[in-house]
């Protein structure tokens, strides 16, 4: 490709509602042009990127043995009534009517339609295991789709299903497409971790998100330093903490006044009182009914560990009206002796000390010498509070690290979840009917473009890993109009296509400074400067985008030379 026959419409300014540093960048490289609110034009070099990231990730695919299909974007309401989502999903599901007033939806995710597929197919245990796989765009009326390609309303999914006969079946097809993820993000030169994540009712080690470690990322994961332990923070155990075997002494409760002190820090301060002296009591509402959870005051509260405990599909903190009625004060005064909630769960940290402060269910006062064995009637204690980075692994005790990242990808077991409502059943050995156990699998295709970015930029641009580059490499020709010049640039640009090499030749009329600028702006990670001096001198300059090195690659023997730089660079990014 020449530069001057492509479309590659850089820009010196970011667009001004642009607030991560990729969404900035594609928009400057000219790989993307906004058409509305989270949805994008892939301009050639962004559709480049796309597809190469793609391509990887279905030759992956098929390696691992899941068969590439096509799905309509359009799915009829009636499939998302049968699977209960319809009700469920919300309003990033995007709902209309065709002129006959039937309800439709544009694909967010597409169980229901594997589902129904697979039932109408698949008959005989002999037809299974099946993994059928999709690379298509997806929508999601996302409240805020303001990070370009991270958070779009439309984007690029790979979507995976697999269906097995039993349990034995659908760990196996788990795992071969865990390990198929493993290879993707290693193939594409990303630095990724894959950490635990939550899967909800299934439980178990079932569910896997596949995180590009970055600085912006929207996750957190705390990761041992000692062991190959995980996990995403919305999920991440503490352990049980040592119960030592006699606690301190506790004497009577006592009422204190805290005029005005709503916050744990506020009546901590007001008392002089560690916030770790505290007990937090939140009120929440789990599928319609009240519950307290309790939390040291210097802990946060883990919804999503509390939600798995309840197993309910709906957990919310109570409004101000409700925590009113259960404990007959305003917000900020709740505490464990004589709440009006049937069930009240506590950390199991709460079981290390006795003699807390605590809110007293009653305007402006708080309570002393509450002791929660005596005074509290609890339903159970377990782990519901949020990792800290001063926790230590629960699995090998080493100290954890709490490090950022953005969700590529997702692997996901979802047992009977879709098949037994849509009845997606077979007709086994023994001649019984069972229901398939499912599994899904999903790579943000586009968001993977995004996130490489965020991982991998500088000051004067991005600086693409190899394999997701649009073009692995910029051959620049100082001045295309001398003849000789061209000519022999022409020749290296020769040379590299026969190695294989995706690679373009700039031969625009500009100065050398605004191609230099372009070719780092888009961040072609092999940089080779075709220049008169140099040739005088019998050589080509080279430089590695990402570590800015420049090294000179003789005019004589540059097929050699540059294979074995290639080579260099890319073991640079563990190529
Ligand atoms: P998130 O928590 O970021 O919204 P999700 O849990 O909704 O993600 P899944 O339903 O598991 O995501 O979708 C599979 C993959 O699709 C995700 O791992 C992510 O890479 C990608 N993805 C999800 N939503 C978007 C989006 N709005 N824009 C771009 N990619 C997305
Ligand atoms: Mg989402």
């Amino acid at each position: 490709m020449r530069w001057s026959n492509c479309y590659i419409p850089t820009l010196k300014e970011a667009p001004a509602d642009a607030e991560v540093v990729s969404h900035k960048l594609l928009t400057r490289a000219g790989m993307i042009r906004k058409l509305t609110s989270g949805i994008y034009i892939y301009m050639p070099l962004g559709l480049k990127a796309i597809e190469k990231t793609a391509a990887i990730v279905r030759e992956e695919m098929n390696r691992a043995g899941a068969l590439e299909l096509s799905m309509p974007m359009v799915q009829p309401a009636d499939l998302w009534q049968e699977s209960g989502r319809w009700e469920f999903y919300g309003k990033e599901l995007l709902r209309f009517q065709d002129r006959n007033g039937r309800d439709y939806c544009l694909g967010p995710t597409h169980e229901e339609v594997i589902t129904d597929l697979v039932r109408g197919e698949v008959r005989s245990y002999r037809q299974l295991p099946i993994n059928l796989y999709q690379i298509q765009t997806k929508f999601r009326d996302e409240i805020r789709p303001r990070f370009g390609l991270m958070r779009g309303r439309e984007f690029i999914m790979k979507d995976a299903y697999s269906f097995d006969r039993d349990e034995a079946g659908a760990d196996k097809s788990y795992w071969a497409m865990y390990e198929a993820y493993q290879n993707v993000f290693k193939r594409l030169g990303l630095r990724f971790r894959a950490v635990e994540a939550d899967s909800g009712s299934i439980g178990g080690s079932f569910s896997h998100e596949f995180m590009v470690l970055a600085d912006t990322g929207e996750d957190t994961i705390a990761a041992c330093t000692g062991c190959e332990y995980a996990a995403n923070v919305e999920r991440a155990e503490v352990a049980a903490p040592a119960v030592p075997v006699s606690l301190p002494v506790v004497g009577g409760i006592e009422e204190v006044p805290t005029p005005g002190k709503h916050t744990v820090e506020e009546v901590c301060a007001f008392l002089g009182v560690s916030q770790s002296a505290l007990v937090k009591t939140l009120i929440l509402v789990a599928d319609g009914k009240p519950v307290a959870a309790l939390v040291r005051g210097d802990r946060e509260l883990n919804d999503v560990k509390l939600k798995n405990l309840l197993k309910c599909d709906e957990l919310e903190l109570a409004a101000p009206e409700l925590v009113q009625k259960v404990t007959g004060a305003p917000v900020g005064f709740a505490g464990p002796v004589g709440l009006n909630v049937e069930r009240v769960f506590a950390d199991h940290e709460l079981l290390t000390s006795d003699g807390w402060i605590a809110g007293a269910n009653k305007g402006d006062t708080h309570l002393r010498n509450v002791s929660l064995g005596r005074d509290a009637k609890i339903e159970r204690y377990a782990d519901l509070r949020v990792i800290t980075p001063a926790d230590a692994c629960p699995r090998c005790g080493q100290p954890i690290e709490l490090t950022r990242g953005i969700e590529v990808g997702h692997v996901f077991k979802l047992g009977t979840k879709y098949s037994e409502p849509l009845k997606c059943t077979f007709l086994d050995e023994d001649g019984k009917e069972k229901v398939m156990i499912m599994g899904c699998y999903g790579i943000g295709v586009s968001r993977v473009v995004a996130s490489c970015i965020e991982q991998n930029h500088d000051a004067d641009g991005i600086v693409f890993p190899p394999p997701i580059a649009p073009f692995e490499a910029v051959l620049c020709c100082l001045d295309p109009k001398n003849g000789e010049t061209l000519g022999k640039a022409e020749e290296f640009y020769a040379e590299l296509k026969a190695q294989g090499v995706d690679v373009i030749l700039d031969d625009r009329d500009e100065r050398p400074g605004v191609k230099f600028k372009d070719a780092d702006l888009v961040g072609m990670p092999l940089q080779l400067v075709v220049g008169g001096k140099g040739l005088a001198r019998g050589i080509v300059e080279a430089k590695d985008r990402r570590t800015g090195e420049k090294t000179e690659l003789p005019v004589d023997g540059f097929a050699e030379a540059f294979r074995t730089w290639r080579a260099a660079v890319r073991a640079g990014w563990g190529l």
